[in-house]
């Protein structure tokens, strides 16, 4: 069901993804994430000028993980059990990648609106890192 979430790429996405942000399109108006390289809309290059979308989008594909999380996440995933993540396709057009946070993690389906909060990701070296989480809205 929905997009294949490649789970590597996902880990790596989210580390760059501590603020949410998107990239906007001088040429076409389109958002893509993340506000590097070429526009997804309209394939132009550097046109893309990062902005803080508003934060609420739906869930197009969704997926639990309950275990082979990146060391710095092993943490979060004992403590948690199983951890939801989901690609959301924001308001502004963008899918962007993200856990899934206030909410039993197997239960979000496609198609549920969520917004963005601000949650602890993980602890590396002594650091607390922060970062977009989704909860869903009733
Ligand atoms: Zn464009």
């Amino acid at each position: 069901m929905g997009a294949y979430l490649s789970l590597p790429t996902w880990w790596r996405s989210l580390d760059s993804r501590y603020r949410l942000v998107i990239g906007e399109c001088s040429a076409c108006g389109g958002y893509t994430f993340p506000a590097e390289g070429a526009c997804v809309e309209c394939d132009a290059v550097d046109t893309l000028e990062p902005v803080e979308p508003a934060g609420t989008g739906e869930i197009v594909a969704h997926t639990v993980i309950e275990g082979g999380a990146p060391p710095e996440f092993s943490r979060l995933l004992d403590a948690a059990g199983a951890i939801g993540v989901a690609i959301v396709e924001l308001d502004e057009g963008a899918r962007v990648p993200g856990m899934l946070t206030d909410c039993d993690p197997h239960a979000p389906e496609r198609g549920d609106t969520v917004e963005r909060v601000v949650r602890r990701i993980y602890e590396q070296e002594g650091v607390v890192r922060y970062g977009t989480k989704f909860r869903p809205v009733e």
